[in-house]
């Protein structure tokens, strides 16, 4: 319960302190409305701005604005939220309540603010956090807490990333010490053969559901050990079992500091696999049972799910790592070396083999799933030798489709517009395909001018990031005609991803001879807005950005075709709401899932992209654009030069003139009947909500069962 007597100020402090409105903009609003200039400089961070705001001027400014009931009334939405007792996880979830799903994840996106994400895989944990609370399913999510993030993004004159690392300030954060049932703060200990690795737990509400996350910077720690936690992906292998160590181990027991036993086991890909040995371990220890009995109890309740098809997202580990790190650990559950190596190996008595954290979750989780139909055919093959005598479509991993969470990326006038137009509670019912059918009675002319808005936010947003790009730099061009980059009457296309080699984002600009004339155009021209980071560590990614960098400085194009530094859930969302087309161009089959074109639907802009990931499953031929055929060949280089000629060709044939082909009011028709098939046909379905039933119906249920079986 919250105290609904206090002042503005406490109720604004509980506002900030649960992530709930990260998804609801009028919270947002009422700080914008109280100092816009401050919201800005704290980085859209509350907290921040409740600390730098004094407590009369607060007051001053909501009398002036009036503010008090608005305030009021988004206090007592959240409470409300908090205390409903009747939701979708209620009613179909009810035998998780005793027993929680236990969702572990390497990071979660959950807001520009808590920059504990890289990319995709962050943001989708953080959506499932999310559409989870929403559902009222009884979830907690572990993760770490980096105090350097990630990293922010600079370019230097000629286009080479430069990594900047700042320090969080952890006061500045939603974040509670984690207390065990006798009120102490909980420090969990994961012994190595040399060392003993400690770490502090914070808790953070994520609306409904808390999110622990694990900090190794405490008293009693090496110096290295306090520095595990900084960075995410940040040092070598050796920080990397670490830090999982820290993730899976400590992580469970964390739980069991607080006195919470799993009903269900999910490990969001197989970085916090460890996870399932302190299950064992705990398995063993309180019923007294065998190691191998253990084991089949816990992969009962454990489910797996893989996201990526690229071989190097597979962690893997040297035995001399894993016994340094696991040794201990590995005579508690009284294995010998061999058979323990034999847990993470697909050929148990190889001794060449390393430890594979993929194949230790996918051979002790009840269920596993890849994240598209398509990356779960690739999974099936890339796993098939775990299951030697199946045939390769028998192979236990199917998919669950990702999907992002909705009111976390749309633009608040379009939340507004489908308020009006299709139902005040649409959030509840968007799971319905009937909901979406009523986006052909929306006006066009009124869904256009709602998305030119959005555009046009984009385009000063993107002059704004530029101006500070060109100051930092000193250039004086970019500053003085700054009112000239980008026209929100143009075709804009938006494309941001992590630049790394088969995400190929210069594609689009392998051939200068074919695009630079579509941009100059001076009828139907178009513009482009990039954004993306590479791996500290990928040099070749980096190649990629500093190649796009300098083809875009070229003078022809260079007002229409921009690059935006530091990439992030900001950066995102400011894109995926205002542009017109989103762009994306993986090698197929590579792209697992890709959600940021998801992101555009609601939002109504279309997707170009190629026929991977979720867009193979999604296009209908009338709700967006294809890139080729779905075609693949051996040699990636010949596929970069096929889909490079299909990317001109549609853009060519089909893009730009329906774009183009506008009625005597200034309005696209068929681009615009084209954004509401878009939503129709793609609305109800790739958005978490769905997602997080599908896990909820399929895997949690299940898994649960097994649980609650045990204790019966
Ligand atoms: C949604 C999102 C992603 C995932 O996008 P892909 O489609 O996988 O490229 C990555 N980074 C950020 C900041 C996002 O918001």
């Amino acid at each position: 319960m919250m105290d609904t007597t206090g002042n503005l100020h406490d109720r604004l402090r509980c506002l900030a302190d649960n992530l709930w409105w990260t998804w609801h903009p009028e919270v947002i609003r009422i700080f914008t409305d109280l100092d816009p200039h401050l919201w800005r400089e704290v980085d859209h961070n509350p907290i921040r701005f409740l600390n730098q705001m004094d407590i009369k001027d607060i007051e001053h400014r909501a009398s002036e604005l009036v503010l008090h009931s608005r305030i009021n009334h988004t206090f007592r939405r959240l409470n409300e939220y908090l205390e409903m007792s009747e939701t979708w996880g209620s009613i179909h979830c009810g035998n998780l309540c005793s027993r929680p799903v236990v969702y572990f994840s390497a990071e979660f996106g959950l807001h520009e603010s808590l920059p504990i994400y890289s990319g995709g895989l962050g943001v989708l944990a953080g959506d499932h956090l999310k559409s989870a609370s929403d559902l009222g399913i009884p979830l907690i999510g572990i993760g770490l807490l980096y105090h350097q993030g990630y990293f922010s993004q600079r370019l230097t004159e000629d286009g080479w990333q430069q990594e900047a690392y700042t320090d969080l300030n952890i006061h500045q954060l939603p974040l509670v010490p984690l207390l065990n049932p006798d009120g102490k703060p909980v420090v969990v200990r994961v012994d190595t053969r040399d060392s003993c690795l400690l770490a502090r737990v914070w808790q953070l509400q994520v609306g409904r559901v808390r999110l622990l996350l694990l900090d190794s910077n405490v008293e009693g720690n090496s110096d290295e050990d306090r520095g595990l936690t900084s960075r995410l992906y940040g040092g070598n292998e050796r920080t990397r079992i670490r830090q999982e160590l820290l993730l899976g181990i400590g992580g469970a027991r964390a739980l069991q500091a607080m006195n919470v036993f799993p009903g269900v086991l999910h490990l969001n890909e197989g970085h916090s696999a460890f996870a399932i040995l302190e299950e064992i371990r705990r398995a063993m220890e309180s019923d007294g049972i065998p190691f191998d009995r253990a084991r089949r109890r816990v992969s009962l309740y454990t489910v797996f799910t893989t996201h990526t098809p690229v071989e190097a997202g597979h962690d893997r580990f040297s035995q001399e790592l894993v016994e340094e790190h696991l040794g201990v650990f590995r005579e508690k559950l009284g294995l010998s070396l061999e058979a323990f190596m034999a847990l993470g190996r697909v050929e148990p008595e190889n001794p060449k083999e390393p430890f594979c954290m993929t194949v230790l979750a996918l051979k002790n989780s009840r269920l596993a799933n890849a994240v598209s139909a398509i990356h779960g055919e690739v999974s099936r093959r890339m796993w098939h030798s775990l299951w030697p005598n199946r045939p390769e479509v028998e192979v236990p991993i199917g998919h669950i489709t990702n999907g992002v969470h909705v009111l976390s990326w749309i633009a608040p006038q379009m939340h507004r517009l489908f308020q009006t137009r299709l139902a005040y509670d649409w959030p509840n019912r968007m799971t319905h395909p009937d909901l979406w059918e009523k986006v052909f009675d929306i006006d066009d002319g009124e869904l256009w001018e709602t998305h030119q808005i959005l555009k046009m936010r984009l385009i000063n947003f993107v002059r704004r990031r530029l101006f500070q790009q060109a100051e930092r730099l000193g250039d004086r061009d970019t500053i003085e005609n700054i009112e000239n980059i980008l026209d929100p009457q143009i075709l804009t296309i938006g494309s941001a991803r992590r630049l790394t080699a088969y995400k190929r984002g210069d594609l689009i600009l392998s051939n200068p001879k074919r695009l630079f004339p579509l941009i100059t155009d001076s009828h139907k021209p178009i513009q482009i807005v990039f954004a993306g980071k590479a791996h500290p560590r990928d040099d070749e990614g980096k190649r990629i950005l500093q190649r796009i960098i300098k083809q875009i400085s070229n003078n022809t194009v260079r007002h229409r075709v921009v690059f935006v530094e530091d990439y992030d859930y900001n950066v995102a969302r400011h894109l995926v709401q205002g542009v017109d087309l989103w762009l994306n161009t993986p090698r197929r089959p590579l792209e697992a899932c890709g959600t940021s074109g998801q992101k555009v639907v609601l939002n109504g802009g279309l997707n170009l992209s190629i026929l991977d990931g979720w867009w193979n499953e999604a296009y209908n031929g009338r709700n967006g654009f294809a890139i080729g055929f779905g075609g693949m060949h051996d040699d990636p280089e010949v596929q970069y030069q096929r889909d490079a000629e299909y990317l001109y060709g549609a853009l060519e044939k089909e893009v730009i003139p329906l774009y183009y082909e506008v009625g005597e009011n200034g309005i696209p028709h068929g681009w615009v009947q084209r954004v509401k098939e878009s939503m129709r046909s793609l609305g109800w379905r790739f958005n978490a909500d769905r997602m997080v039933r599908d896990y909820a119906q399929r895997f949690y249920l299940p898994a649960a069962g097994a649980t609650s079986a045990q204790t019966a």
